[in-house]
């Protein structure tokens, strides 16, 4: 059969090694690094991949050496003794047909720890330690540590290694004028700021001899002032070549960038152009980055020769056979990658393991074991959100008879409404996955069909994910027409006027802020980089531009009775994006907020004891939610089994992540 992804699939031939396809399984940290029984751990999770058939997997990144560790427990490569671990995944990814290259990573002055070094002694503004001016012997010396770490790589049997030249780590530092103040001959010129990488590229190669993969991540596109010209990433570009380098693979911002560049709300391959940019400029192979998680997205871009391969690396933990799936012409069962960051980078910025919203089975695989039942039963499960759909497609995986009920017409739950707010379109594809893993299960799929106890009789086990209903709190006028509930605006059920007051401010209010003040209407791609000041003409350093700040369409005020910073409970890795993003479209974010009464004025505050009217058109309802469960008590009375599971469970403080991993886990404990 014709493949869909014929350049996608189609082998690439590096010289000395050929790579099965053109799908680069990209760096991402886990936290394994760290755990005690974590390199059998990693193993098992690489080797899933491999089998599942990425041509090239990188590993989270590791130092060479002490002062470039992430943090001071986090993972170096410096001495032999260290091998062992290694090759226990090494070798458990060679054993499922893969490849593996290890991540060299030098953090610099993005280091946690006392410790940190770049080329120059200034602090970055994400990190509280300023670091040490390395001497001209310790940057020898770290040059050195870089080649002894990738010979020491070698000899732990891995195919390659990548330097890690991005992302505002220690190899950036020294290319950018940003942090590199230095006057010696590793600061000032060009060539004096690209000695370092080089260097590091001419030594490396010198110490692993000719057949060994070295890719070079290249900061192609920096995005803070300070930060390279478009004529210096094509100098470096081509002097990496000639030092040694076998691919080029695409970095795109400094974390200390305020641009967002891999959360739900980038357009996909929003950052191909980069890469394309490049092309023709340099013989060696070039990877294209950044929110690729969909096959056919992967086989246009390479059709349309933006790059000649590309890197996924999140799209990975959610489907560990991404590769093999769009290979048989079942693109439409995996589990796409929603770039939520919920379960993987926010779990790793609170020092946790990674995993995936969609898949918690990721880096879990030892643990997660999904084993045929002992004994089949009949299972009921009501309701078709996240947490439903979760029990239920496990559920039948693992062989038990399963009716999922749902008194919607569609599965989903409120990843309906979730899907309807700008920038999340990307949780349609996980209906999409669950709606073809049901008919791949054989789940009994009871649409359009309020469950009533009655309905669950003859049922072995019956699990309640019902979800919630959303809270309406005692304000005086809370039933003034002025009044909508976030389900009915965000459904399009209701239209809200030019000025709006929104009542709650967690993550719902949030999404119903950016819902109103939505400018849709033009190519997504532009729209984005136009909103965060990316320029794709590249005229200044770092490729910035001042953002384009067109009006909103309404007038929105955001309020919480908490005194505080307004959505400081908001995830790690995304909650600056969406205050900055509401700030950008004159979102008035209020705290202390104290809700008098709404009336044909408006909405009546106090904020600091003053009172305060909002003359608003409408004033919408986004203030938590409560378990629903009505269906608990009479169920147990039956004497029927039955489990709460997601909203149902616990309402607050639910998110998918919970809904769907519970949803897994009591499954496979039916
Ligand atoms: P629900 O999704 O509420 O599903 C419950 C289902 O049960 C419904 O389909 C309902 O029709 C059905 N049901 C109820 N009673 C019965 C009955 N008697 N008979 C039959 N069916 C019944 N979470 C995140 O993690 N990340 C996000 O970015 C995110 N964004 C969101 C954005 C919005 C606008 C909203 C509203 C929510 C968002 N959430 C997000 C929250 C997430 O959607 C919920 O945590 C998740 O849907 C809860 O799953 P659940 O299965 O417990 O319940
Ligand atoms: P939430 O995060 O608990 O926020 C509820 C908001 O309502 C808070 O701002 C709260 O702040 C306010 N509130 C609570 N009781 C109130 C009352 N009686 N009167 C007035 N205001 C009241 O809940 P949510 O926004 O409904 O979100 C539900 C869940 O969905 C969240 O837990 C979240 O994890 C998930 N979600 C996640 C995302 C995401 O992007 N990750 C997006 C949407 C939803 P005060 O008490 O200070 O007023
Ligand atoms: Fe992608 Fe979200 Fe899973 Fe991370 S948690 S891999 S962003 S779906």
């Amino acid at each position: 059969m014709p493949t869909l992804y014929p350049r996608l699939l189609a082998p690439l031939d590096l010289g000395f090694v050929t790579l099965k396809n053109r799908v680069l399984m990209g760096s991402m940290h886990t936290g394994l690094e760290e755990a005690p029984d974590g390199y059998a751990r990693m193993a098992a999770f690489y080797a899933e991949r491999a089998r599942g058939g990425v041509g090239l997997i990188v590993t989270g990144g590791i130092s060479p050496n002490l002062s470039g560790r992430l943090e001071p427990r986090a993972s170096q490569l410096s001495f032999p003794w260290q091998l062992a671990r290694h090759r226990i995944v090494t070798d458990a990814v060679h054993a499922a047909g893969g490849k593996i290259a290890l991540q060299i990573l030098h953090a610099g002055r993005y280091a946690y720890h006392p410790l940190s070094v770049a080329p120059s002694a200034i602090r970055s503004p994400i990190t509280p330690f300023k670091p040490r001016a390395l001497t001209r012997w310790g940057i020898r010396k770290t040059i050195a540590d870089y080649a002894r770490c990738a010979r020491l790589a070698q000899r732990a049997g891995y195919d390659g290694v990548e330097i890690m030249g991005s992302e505002g780590y220690l190899i950036n530092e020294f290319t950018a004028p940003r942090t590199n103040h230095r006057d010696d001959e590793w600061g000032g010129a060009l060539e004096n700021r690209i000695r370092f990488p080089v260097e590091i590229v001419r030594r490396t190669r010198e110490s692993v001899g000719a057949g060994f993969i070295i890719v070079y991540r290249l900061s192609m596109l920096d995005l803070v002032e300070g930060g390279s010209t478009w004529d210096e990433v094509v100098a470096l570009a081509q002097a990496v070549e000639a030092a040694g380098a076998t691919i080029i693979n695409t970095g795109v911002g400094w974390h200390e960038a305020r641009v967002p560049t891999i959360a739900t709300m980038v357009p996909r391959a929003a950052f191909a152009w980069v890469t394309k940019r490049l092309k023709g400029s340099v013989r060696i192979p070039l990877i294209a980055t950044n929110r690729i998680n969909d096959p056919a997205v992967a086989e246009e871009l390479l059709a349309r020769g933006d790059g000649d391969m590309v890197s996924m690396a999140r799209p990975f933990l959610a489907d560990a056979e991404f590769v093999v799936k769009a290979a048989a012409g079942r693109a439409d069962e995996i589990n796409t990658c929603i770039a939520c960051n919920q379960a993987c980078l926010d779990q790793i910025f609170s020092r946790q393991i990674a995993s995936c919203l969609v898949n918690p089975r990721a880096c879990h695989e030892t643990r997660i074991v999904l084993k045929p039942a002992a004994r089949k039963k009949r299972i009921a499960v009501v309701g078709a959100g996240p947490a439903g759909l979760a029990c239920a497609t496990t559920a039948a995986e693992a062989g038990h008879r399963v009716t999922l009920f749902d008194a919607a017409a569609e599965i989903g739950g409120q990843f309906n409404l979730a899907r309807r707010i700008p920038g999340k379109e990307e949780f349609a594809e996980t209906l999409r996955y669950f709606r073809r893993t049901i008919e791949r299960t054989g789940v009994v799929l009871e649409l359009d069909h309020r469950v009533g106890a009655d309905d669950l009789v003859g049922f072995d086990h019956v699990v309640l994910a019902t979800g919630i209903v959303p809270r309406t709190p005692a304000i005086a006028g809370i039933d003034h027409p002025k009044v909508a509930g976030y389900t009915d605006i965000v459904m399009g059920r209701r239209e809200a006027g030019k000025r709006v007051a929104i009542i709650g401010a967690g993550g719902i209010g949030f999404d119903v802020a950016e819902f109103l003040t939505h400018q849709g209407g033009h190519d997504e791609t532009e729209a984005y980089c136009a909103e965060w000041g990316i320029d794709t003409q590249y005229r200044e350093r770092g490729g910035i531009q001042p953002a384009d700040g067109r009006p909103p369409p309404r007038e929105v005020w955001l309020l919480q009775r908490k005194a505080g910073k307004v959505g400081e409970g908001l995830a790690k890795t995304t909650g600056w994006i969406r205050r900055t993003l509401l700030k950008k479209r004159g979102v008035r974010m209020i705290p202390g907020v104290l809700y008098e009464k709404i009336d044909d004025a408006g909405l009546h505050i106090r904020v600091d004891g003053m009172p305060q009217l909002l003359d608003v058109d409408t004033v919408v309802v986004c203030a938590g939610q409560e378990p629903r469960r009505e269906l608990f008590d009479a169920v147990r009375g039956s004497g029927v089994g039955v489990t709460l599971i997601g909203g149902a469970d616990v309402a607050t403080e639910l998110d998918a992540r919970r809904a769907i991993a519970q949803g897994t886990e009591v499954a496979l404990d039916l």
